[in-house]
């Protein structure tokens, strides 16, 4: 089979380097705001429905005085009727030959591609992110869409012929959809993590009913109608908006569910898990991508330019709201000073502000919670004996409207502490330090997560060491641009063990799509 040659990447490096997306995207920001304030239905079956519940304001974190738009607060009867469509779909999606659905996702890619401004200004507003990190996204969402037609294309569809035991049989392993899948995405990747989940789901024959976070409806709401506009049946794809709890219960309970695919929270997605397992009554597939807590470790072998330039870029970039983000850093203590000096002086000139300004590094955090737990962080590191040596404020004064804090680094907390394990999600790191490579890769290993990870040293056999021995499912050495962050679909499969993912199989990688199929072996007995 012909496999279609990707096109050239653009990610978060090549595109500092390209001056030619400023006046796009400025002019994007324009173009976006004539969308604002207005009333967005959820799509059922293809209809446009309106909630009898009443609907929720969408504001922007940048500055919460700019109405996005109003969502419908939909309920687990929208959740009911909403699968009901998907199911009654379901027949004729999967019987469509494959290399179809694989043509369809191709074409929501190439759209996508081609609004990446308009996509990448409302991800601005919508969740706070900087020009550069919002216009990757977009690209990297398309990646994700053509990557999977590309593995479909790969293995045929799923079609494998098997060994002949007895003379006379045919035999054939098809791999064939599930059903309807509820696909539950976070607030942090509104496009690329969404799309992942719900193509996923479709370009191996699934129904969907998509419900994505409140925090960022708008961008998702886009993403469903890119699929309608590049062929996907409507009711194929439902879009879905209002409160996780409702839709929890009757995604879990509502027996027309064939599997779950969820990104976000571990605490919620281990409830799913639970209440998945307990209320249906056979076992069925459950995909989740859940939290973190990345450590990074810097030997004394390492370029400490170059690591304290990774721990910055994976600490800082989005504000530290990546499931991938660098919050622990383990630094041998040789070099411990030196390290600490140059992160300080890199943190200090970090650009906090308004995420449309070309200059800004650093955004918003995306709501007063995340705002509120930044703070109580800070306050808690002081009380229990920690030092901060970079951050640990809150420019109100000059952002008054947004939910902006500075990027904060934390030396001198116990092993132990809670600020050292548990998943903060906003711009903050610890710093710990250690004598031997055995007890970094321990320190990093102590935890019940396992995401991304990252070592810094020239010393191949160090760098094999940490391959060897930290029981993370992304892992990186000596990465300037990301100490554990920045994958890329194809590129860096993207999963996590332990409590960081369900399944072990990453976003983005050559097993993922496995995860929508059952296999059905099929053997037919020539004439004799
Ligand atoms: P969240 O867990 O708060 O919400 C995720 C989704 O679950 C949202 O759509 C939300 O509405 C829904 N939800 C909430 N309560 C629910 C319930 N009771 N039943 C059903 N659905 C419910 O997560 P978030 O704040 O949107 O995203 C941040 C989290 O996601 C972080 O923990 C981050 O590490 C994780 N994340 C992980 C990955 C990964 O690939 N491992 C990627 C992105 C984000």
């Amino acid at each position: 089979m012909q496999v279609t040659s990707e096109p050239k990447k653009v990610t978060y490096v090549t595109l500092l380097a390209d001056e030619s997306i400023h006046p796009r995207y400025e002019e994007a920001l324009k173009q976006v705001e004539k969308d604002f304030g207005r009333h967005y239905p959820m799509h059922i079956g293809g209809r446009q429905v309106f909630a009898s519940a009443g609907e929720f304001e969408l504001r922007s974190p940048l500055d919460s005085s700019i109405l996005l738009g109003y969502f419908q607060k939909g309920t687990a009867e929208f959740a009911r009727k909403a699968l009901e469509a998907a199911n009654e779909n379901f027949e004729s999606w999967s019987d469509r030959p494959w290399t179809e659905r694989v043509a369809l996702v191709r074409k929501a890619a190439e759209i996508i591609e081609k609004r990446q401004f308009y996509l990448a200004a409302l991800i601005t507003y919508e969740v706070g992110k900087n020009r550069y990190e919002a216009i990757a996204e977009v690209n990297e969402a398309a990646d994700m869409l053509r990557y999977y037609a590309r593995v479909m294309e790969e293995n045929h569809g799923y079609v494998r012929p098997m060994d002949r035991i007895v003379p006379g049989e045919n035999s054939k392993s098809v791999l064939r959809p599930h059903g309807v899948w509820a696909v539950v995405s976070p607030f942090n990747f509104p496009l690329a993590l969404a799309g992942s989940m719900i193509c996923g789901a479709l370009i191996t024959g699934n129904t969907v009913v998509f419900k994505p976070t409140s925090e960022a409806p708008f961008t998702a709401l886009k993403l469903y109608e890119i699929l309608v506009e590049a062929g996907i049946p409507a009711g194929v794809i439902n879009y879905v908006t209002g409160p996780g709890s409702s839709f929890g219960a009757e995604f879990t309970s509502n027996p027309l569910v064939a599997g779950i695919a969820f990104t976000g929270s571990k605490d919620v997605g281990m409830q799913l898990y639970r209440d998945f397992v307990s209320k249906q009554s056979y076992p069925k597939p459950f995909i989740a991508e859940m939290g973190s807590k990345n450590p990074a470790i810097v030997t004394a072998k390492a370029d400490l330019d170059k690591a304290a330039e990774g721990v910055v870029k994976g600490a800082y970039g989005y504000g530290g709201q990546k499931c991938s983000a660098t919050s622990r850093v383990y630094v041998e203590r040789g070099v411990r000073e030196d390290f600490l000096k140059i992160l300080k002086s890199k943190v200090d000139k970090i650009v906090v502000g308004d995420p449309r300004q070309k200059a800004t590094f650093v955004g918003p955090v995306i709501d007063d919670k995340a705002f509120k737990k930044y703070q109580r962080a800070v306050e808690q590191a002081k009380r229990d004996g920690g030092k901060i040596l970079a951050g640990g404020e809150a420019p109100k004064a000059q952002l008054p409207k947004g939910y902006y804090v500075t990027p904060t680094v934390v030396t001198g907390l116990p092993p132990d502490h809670r600020l050292m394990k548990e998943e903060l999600f906003v711009p903050f790191v610890a710093v710990d330090e250690f004598k031997t490579l055995d007890e970094a890769l321990e320190k990093a290993n102590q935890t019940e997560f396992g995401l991304t990870a990252g070592v810094f040293s020239k010393d191949p056999k160090e760098v094999g060491e940490f391959f060897k021995n930290i029981n993370f499912g992304v892992t990186y050495a000596n990465r300037k641009g990301g100490a554990t962050t920045g994958a890329w679909p194809g590129a860096q499969p993207f999963g996590g063990w332990k409590g960081s993912g369900a399944t072990g199989k990453g976003v983005g990688g050559p097993y993922y799509l496995l995860q929508f199929m059952h296999e059905q072996a099929q053997t037919i007995v020539e004439d004799s």
